[in-house]
């Protein structure tokens, strides 16, 4: 649909100037009121029915076409990052310690334009798109389950999204058949050891010493016990055992995270932890206590509407190269969407070329290539409509057989 593409490229600027005003005022997980107002009032005044606070600040947008279909969601989520912005835009972040560090602003403003020209499209729709905008993907337990709960997949048969990826070059797109995207957990480990005078150790259960034994033991859960062909990942992150320069340290806290992708490496890792845990601290006779979080699920894309957006996106003018995208080990909740119906979950290429270096998602100095949101609104938007069309006709047919 041409109409399609030369009416997302009228509304380019109005694109780019949505996610600049979004960048300058980010708001963190569970906090967007603000934000998710603004979507809320661009779609009202678009004339679609809304639906807000929707497992918290969710936002639904409905627009009904003018033949009957399936339902089609398409999916931005809306929250930002505790990160101080450090980049030199004129649209800087005017939050303190709050930024757009993810590119969830440029997928928000993609949804927007794509809304507004769907509308004007209106007549042709043959089903009924649902702009799902999603609340604090960034902080778990994530909005998408509340959102779910809540009924943001009533009567929805398809769902897409995609998530701007700034180490990919303009004008790509990745997708991938199965999982895609790790399933991100969290451990907390404290060792209760037995603290005391520096110059008298032998009265003491150390517990600096057996924690740094402990962040070596752990590395051997993925180097000695998990199948090099399986992925995973073990991470201490943060080690705290803060003490004066005499004093040997009573406790010591260790949290982390694990990254896998099958569920029975998940459930290993988690039991492995904690036996590693058990065994180094009986070793000095301390006591430990462990609490293991589970984050989003495994990430895992269906096949029939992964290659059928892969093919969609091959025919995107201005799309120059469609890849298969190796998995990647961060997270996401878009995992839950595609645990209750079918559809997919691709990168867009969003590389500033010019930029000497390019900074990843979540750094202070963060930035993403605008004209990627023209190309992510062009995907999508070809996908919803195309999607609508085979799957109207396929019903009818379905009926006159
Ligand atoms: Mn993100």
């Amino acid at each position: 649909m041409e109409q399609l593409y030369s009416n997302l490229d009228d509304v380019y600027d109005e694109i780019v100037e949505i996610r600049r005003y979004l960048h300058q005022h980010p708001e963190l997980s569970f906090e967007e009121e603000n934000t998710a107002a603004y979507i809320a009032d661009y779609h009202t005044n678009l004339g679609h029915k809304v639906r807000t606070n929707v497992g918290g600040n969710g936002v639904l947008a409905y627009l009904k076409g003018d033949k009957p279909g399936p339902t089609v969601a398409l999916r931005a989520d809306f929250d930002a990052l505790p990160i101080q912005e450090q980049t030199d835009v004129p649209f800087i972040s005017v939050n303190e310690g709050v930024m757009h560090a993810c590119g969830h602003d440029g997928h928000t403003a993609t949804l927007l334009g794509l809304a507004k020209v769907l509308n004007g499209l209106k007549s042709e729709i043959e089903g009924t798109v649902v702009f799902l905008h999603q609340h604090a993907e960034e902080l778990p337990p994530g909005g998408a389950i509340s959102m779910i709960e809540d009924g943001c997949l009533d009567g929805v048969d398809v769902i897409f999204g995609t998530h701007l990826q700034a180490q990919m070059p303009l004008g790509e797109i990745g997708y991938r058949t199965g999982a895609l995207q790790a399933a991100p957990d969290r451990f907390d480990i404290k060792i209760q050891g037995q603290g005391g005078h520096g110059a008298y150790p032998h009265d003491t259960k150390d517990s600096i010493v057996i924690g740094g034994q402990l962040i070596n033991n752990l590395q051997q859960i993925v180097s000695r016990r998990i199948d090099p062909l399986d992925l995973a990942v073990v991470s201490v992150c943060n080690f705290e055992a803060k003490n004066p320069y005499n004093v040997i340290a009573d406790t010591a806290e260790l949290t982390g995270t694990v990254r896998t992708f099958k569920e029975e490496t998940r459930n290993f890792i988690e039991n492995e932890i904690e036996r590693v845990v058990q065994g180094t601290c009986q070793v000095s006779g301390a006591d430990y206590e462990y609490t293991y979080t589970r984050g989003y699920p495994t990430l895992v894309n269906h096949k029939a509407e992964t290659e059928f957006v892969a093919e969609i996106a091959r025919n995107v003018p201005g799309i120059e190269s469609v890849n298969e995208t190796p998995q990647i080990m961060g997270g996401e909740d878009f995992s839950y969407y595609l645990q209750h119906v079918k559809g997919t979950f691709f990168f867009t290429g969003a590389k500033i070329s010019e930029q000497e270096i390019t900074y990843p998602h979540h750094h202070p100095k963060f930035n993403i290539n605008e004209r990627a949101l023209l190309y992510a609104a062009k995907v999508l938007g070809k996908a919803a409509l195309q999607y609508m069309k085979e799957h109207a006709h396929q019903r009818i047919k379905n009926v006159s057989q």
